[in-house]
């Protein structure tokens, strides 16, 4: 179980759906932004480094996914991109 969210910027870019929880077997989901590109990305595995899959930048930071919280958004580069949930998985 978890939550899906999406991130809408007012310039118009809106990510792909991420994902956030855990289940049963602890197969956590995290949500990453790329330091150098600001791509968001999921990341099964926090204990392991991953790579930004649009620059393959190893400096990725997690994501406070609360609602409201502001983010860089990779397209306009303003400090104006939301984070919602959209809904759940399992
Ligand atoms: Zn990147
Ligand atoms: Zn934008």
């Amino acid at each position: 179980m978890g939550e899906m969210y999406a991130a809408v910027c007012p310039c118009g870019y809106q990510s792909h759906s991420l994902l956030e929880g855990s289940g049963m077997m602890r197969q956590g989901f995290g949500i990453y932004q790329c330091q150098r590109c600001h791509a968001l990305l999921n990341s099964r595995d926090t204990t392991q480094q991953e790579r930004c899959s649009s620059c393959a930048s190893r400096k990725l930071t997690p994501i406070e996914s609360e609602e409201g919280a502001a983010l860089i958004c990779p397209h306009c580069k303003e400090n104006q991109l939301q984070l919602y949930e959209c809904g759940l998985w399992d």
